[in-house]
């Protein structure tokens, strides 16, 4: 049902005429994220600027009985933000004010809308930073609401370990502000951990207090082939164990490696198996001595080659080609569109989930291109088709299912960081169980006329 005309226009009394649009282009814009699935067009796309006006926006749309959908930056890949059922789509990136920065707490309270890496860049003058890294320019409110980690999750954690309190504006419009600044609390349900991966179906988050670290005066990084990729991942997965504490432990395999060689200038890695490892410490000594170790490990797993004290420039080039990984797949296959794989699986069942998703690929003849965020059990291989041509995707959702089936069968999960959205709500069933009825019960009780991004999780 399209949005009614009396509501059209008390939206734009509420958020003022130019931070409203029912234009062709600005529907477009938020009809799709990053991800292969379909388009839907909103029928009004509005930018509050402050909680009050996302109250009074979520407040007539549950009057109304309208679909809301939040809309942080759009990059997720499961199609976690796409308007499924139309009505209106909340846009936070006007809501962009960092608030407070309270240095001496290790904290900071910012809108939700703050892109993460012109926080990053504002901390870096205080010497702190907030350590999750989705890699695309992701809004704090999405990575909240994805719960997304990225590369440095395995020494800081994913985004929800890093929250203190937060403003959630709920279904009737109710305003809630959940949290605590101290470090740790024992005192009731922690609310902050359910909205966290909520993916906007429970409330929408107006602002965060973050949990920050403080940058780490100095870093050590080697890359280090091997000749497969359950060679380098048995070696992530020993390091883990080891007890050492790496800041980045990132896994790719020789097609991903193939293209960085490709689309790069700077780097001309031997054409296999390739794990980034990278340590954040107070001293040279320490990290060189935790280097150490991972060589022999690395060595005693037939590494065939290994570079160490990699100098802060080529580090910076060595993740920017890291993050531009997804560009590449998509420069080599014009046209097609990637399905994700997302499975985290325990760190000890690394090397299984590796080699099975290879082998799952491989044996349909399809190019999948394994790399992740190994060290924390974190794999993606994204594999390239035409969602329209049914029988060709067919055969590569067949190796998503079997993929996340088999990181089940380990007792991992369907989806490390990019979420449930669209695409992988067929397995939230047998990932959950009975656990997936009292999620039901809690989107019935939090949003009873299911107005919140409807179509998605369940
Ligand atoms: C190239 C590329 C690489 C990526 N790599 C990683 C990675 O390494 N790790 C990782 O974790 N992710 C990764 N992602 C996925 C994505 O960047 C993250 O999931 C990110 O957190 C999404 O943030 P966003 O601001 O774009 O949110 P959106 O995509 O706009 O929204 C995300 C979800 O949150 C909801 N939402 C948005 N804002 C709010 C709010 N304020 N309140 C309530 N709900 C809200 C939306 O409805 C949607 O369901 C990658 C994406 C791309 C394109």
């Amino acid at each position: 049902m399209p949005c009614p005309p009396d509501v059209i226009s008390r939206l734009k009394e509420i958020v003022g005429v130019d931070k409203f649009s029912t234009g062709a282009s600005n529907l477009s814009l938020h009809s799709k994220d990053e991800s292969f699935h379909h388009a839907h067009l909103p029928d009004v796309v509005v930018w509050p600027e402050n909680t009050e006006e996302v109250r009074d926006v979520v407040r007539l749309c549950y009057e109304k009985g309208i679909p809301v959908t939040p809309w942080g930056a759009g990059t997720s890949l499961e199609g976690n933000p796409i308007p499924v059922k139309g009505g209106v789509v909340i846009d936070l990136q006007k809501m962009d004010r960092i608030l407070h920065i309270r240095e001496n707490d290790l904290q900071t309270e910012v809108q939700a809308g703050v892109v993460f890496k012109d926080l990053n860049k504002k901390l870096a003058r205080y010497g702190l930073f907030f350590p999750p890294d989705p890699g695309a320019s992701a809004t704090i409110g999405g990575m909240v609401a994805n719960n997304a980690s990225g590369i440095r999750a395995i020494k800081y954690g994913a985004t929800k370990d890093l929250i203190q309190k937060m403003t959630v504006v709920l279904a009737d419009g109710e305003i809630i502000h959940p949290g605590t600044l101290a470090f740790k609390s024992s005192s009731g349900l922690d609310l902050c951990r359910l909205f966290a991966g909520s993916e906007g179906i429970l409330g929408i988050i107006t602002e965060v207090t973050l949990r920050l670290v403080g940058i780490p005066p100095e870093f050590l990084s080697a890359v280090v082939s091997f000749s497969t990729a359950e060679a380098a991942s048995l070696t992530v997965s020993q390091i883990i164990r080891s007890g050492l504490s790496p800041a980045a432990l990132e896994l790719m395999g020789t097609n991903a490696v193939r293209l960085i060689n490709k689309y790069t200038e700077d780097f001309d890695f031997p054409e296999s198996p390739l794990v980034f490892i990278e340590f954040h410490g107070t001293n040279k000594a320490g990290l060189s001595a935790d280097l150490a170790l991972v060589r022999e490990l690395c060595e005693d797993n037939g590494a065939t080659h290994f570079e160490a004290g990699i100098g802060r420039q080529a580090r910076g080039k060595l993740w920017e080609a890291r993050y531009n990984l997804h560009d590449f797949i998509l420069r080599e296959h014009p046209g097609l569109e990637p399905i994700a794989i997302d499975a985290a699986v325990p760190i000890s069942k690394l090397p299984d989930i590796v080699a099975y998703s290879e082998k799952a690929s491989a044996k349909r003849g399809i190019v999948g291109y394994v790399f992740g965020h190994a060290g924390s059990g974190n794999i993606h291989m994204p594999m390239m088709g035409n969602p329209s041509d049914e029988k060709s995707w067919g055969v590569l959702e067949e190796i998503n299912r079997e993929i996340v089936a088999f990181a089940l069968s380990l007792g991992g999960t369907a989806t490390g960081e990019h979420g449930v959205g669209i695409g992988k709500i067929p397995f939230m069933e047998s990932e959950h169980g009975e656990s997936l009825v009292l999620m039901r019960k809690i989107k019935k009780l939090l949003d009873p006329k299911g107005i919140l991004n409807p179509g998605k999780m369940f």
